[in-house]
């Protein structure tokens, strides 16, 4: 239960060692922390919005063609 956020987000550890969590979905940094405990809580508030995710789709119908 307290693992299904981390397979909505990819977590990048920068150069820093610290870490972006990035939406799968719409491919927004949703959040920078030093650890993933930290990121958790923004992961779990995060939604998607709906305008970003059409850009993408729309990106993904030029790609197609
Ligand atoms: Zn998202």
């Amino acid at each position: 239960m307290n693992q299904t956020y981390t397979i909505k987000f990819i977590h990048r550890i920068n150069e820093d060692g610290s870490i972006d969590s990035i939406c799968r979905d719409c491919f927004v940094t949703i959040a920078t922390g030093r650890s993933r405990l930290e990121l958790a809580p923004q992961e779990q508030q995060h939604t998607c919005e709906p305008m970003t995710i059409q850009r993408y789709e729309g990106y993904k119908k030029l790609a197609v063609r």
